[in-house]
């Protein structure tokens, strides 16, 4: 059995059966039976099938907010705002634009082929049966979304949650059960990384893995075996970066937010805050006066605004990582220990000044409620600070001035950019969610999401009644021939390109 610990009060909430890994083998069989069926059903009748799941969801607002809390250490409203709401919000998009997304067919020019009387249509296909690997940290809204997006695209899935949040994982698999899809079409299986994971990959036709970029090339190795798909989303180290002109108020205050949230286990968390020397002072004063308000408790208590992190080893590796950056030459301003108040998983919200970009406790993610703050003086600088980072998930620009902010946006290297906002662009079921470097490969939701869990099928269809121009014999006749290629040829060269 896998044991389920509320990290906030360290009590046994539950438990649920490990998935021997010989079962996984009949589990994508029937994966794939069921997914036979389920791509004839046409885009909108799967769409019609699947909102359904926001119907059971509404009736169980409190109930799951209540689990995520207790598995996870979060508040329960921010658990349902983050990650409630988001599935709701998204799956409602989903199922009103997956039709104009992925139905119907689209011809294509073919220039001097179609002279030939030659036809291309496109169309998108689902891949098959698409692995879904979760992370702790939102484990209802990140493999909920995924999985929705997978389903409307006419593929099946094997869910496998973090061994952190079973019991998350097992309400996914009810709320699909209880709604009308094909048996098995939705199947969750449970147990380590290390010990299903590679038969999960090898029998997938397509993997989505969402975690730290370690396990992520892991699993892009494994997959290379098969030639298996893989989308990785990967860890982070986003920056914030405020210009003087900025409402300054409002950053001080997003900041605050963007790094706490969640305990600060939150791959797009603000975990490095780059101020212009002329904001610096008055910023980070403000910052950590406001930090010492928030309060930090168990997280079903009145008013609780930072709960506790997942388990011990993630407590004591931020902790770690804490005092090599003292070690580096690090000053913490607020925090830097476990919260001695309490015998839950609770590390003290923190704030730690850093003078220089290469330090390590600059460089890499610390996954927990730890922020890093630097100073510039320069625009050119900072992006080349920001963007001196093995990771590219997000990250904010803040300034009043918009023009200013889009122009230094298009110079970061991340997959999201803010312009005065922070971390929050996951929730946008419209737009591509993903990184760049170790912060992953392949986008998820909107229409590149979709893409990803298709592939492309092209149909040519000729019509010509004639041999093609191109067949044997290659004789006398063939030189004319060339020569008229050659005419076409030398017609589709550009003198002056636009
Ligand atoms: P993790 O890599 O430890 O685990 C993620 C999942 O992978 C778990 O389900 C785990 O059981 C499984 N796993 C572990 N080893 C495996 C293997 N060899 N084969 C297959 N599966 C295996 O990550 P975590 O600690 O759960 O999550 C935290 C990390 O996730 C952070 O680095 C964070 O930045 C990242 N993250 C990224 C995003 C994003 O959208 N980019 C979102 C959330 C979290």
């Amino acid at each position: 059995m896998i044991k389920s610990i509320n990290p906030a009060t360290l009590e046994l909430i539950g438990e649920v059966e490990e998935t021997p890994v010989d079962k996984l083998e009949e589990i994508y069989k029937k994966a794939r039976e069921a997914q036979k069926k389920w791509a004839k059903i046409s885009i909108s009748e799967r769409a019609q099938k699947i909102i359904k799941v926001n119907e059971v969801i509404s009736t169980q607002f409190d109930e799951i907010s209540l689990l995520i809390s207790n598995e996870v250490g979060k508040p329960p409203a921010e658990a349902f705002v983050s990650e409630v709401y988001g599935v709701a919000d998204s799956t409602f998009y989903y199922y009103n634009n997956v039709a104009d997304i992925l139905g119907g067919e689209k011809e294509v020019s073919l220039g001097f082929y179609e002279s030939l009387d030659k036809h291309s249509i496109i169309m998108r296909k689902p891949i098959g049966v698409v692995c879904v690997i979760g992370p702790y940290n939102y484990p209802f809204t990140i493999p909920f979304q995924q999985i929705v997006q997978s389903l409307l695209a006419g593929n099946s899935v094997v869910f496998k949650p973090s061994s952190e949040t079973v019991l998350v994982g097992q309400k996914i698999q009810e709320i699909f059960e209880k709604i009308d899809i094909p048996k098995d079409l939705v199947q969750t299986v449970f147990g380590s990384g290390s010990k299903l994971g590679n038969p999960l990959i090898d029998f997938a036709d397509k993997v989505i893995f969402t975690g730290s970029t370690a396990t992520g090339k892991r699993i892009m190795q494994r997959g290379a075996n098969t030639l298996t798909e893989v989308s990785l989303e990967l860890g982070g180290k986003s920056a914030m970066v405020v210009f003087p002109d900025a409402n300054i108020e409002r950053a001080i205050l997003a900041a605050r937010w963007g790094v706490f949230t969640n305990a600060g286990q939150v791959c797009a968390s603000v975990k490095r805050l780059y101020l212009h020397e002329e904001i610096y002072d008055y910023f980070l004063e403000r910052l950590v006066i406001l930090t010492k308000e928030l309060k930090q408790d168990i997280p079903t208590k009145p008013n609780v605004d930072v709960g506790a992190m997942i388990n011990k080893e993630q407590l004591d590796w931020v902790h770690k990582a804490v005092q090599e950056g003292i070690d580096e030459g690090a000053k913490i301003l607020i925090g830097g220990k476990r919260n001695p108040n309490l015998k839950g998983y609770f590390y003290e919200p923190t704030i730690i000044e850093a003078n220089d970009n290469k330090m390590k406790i600059v460089q890499e993610e610390i996954f927990g409620p730890v922020l890093v703050v630097l100073k510039f003086d320069d625009t050119e600088n900072v992006i080349n600070m920001v963007n001196d980072n093995q990771y590219g998930l997000t990250s904010s620009v803040w300034t009043n001035n918009i023009d200013f902010g889009k122009k230094v946006a298009e110079e970061i290297d991340t997959g999201s950019v803010m312009v005065n906002e922070v971390v929050y662009t996951f929730a946008l079921a419209a737009t591509p969610w993903g990184g760049t470097k170790n912060s992953g490969i392949g986008r998820s939701h909107g229409k590149l999401g979709f893409y990803d869990v298709t592939r492309p099928l092209h149909i040519n269809i000729d019509k010509y009644k004639e041999p093609d121009l191109w067949w044997m014999p290659y004789d006398e006749d063939y030189d004319e021939i060339i020569e008229n290629f050659k005419n076409i040829a030398s017609s589709l060269v550009v003198k002056n390109p636009k």
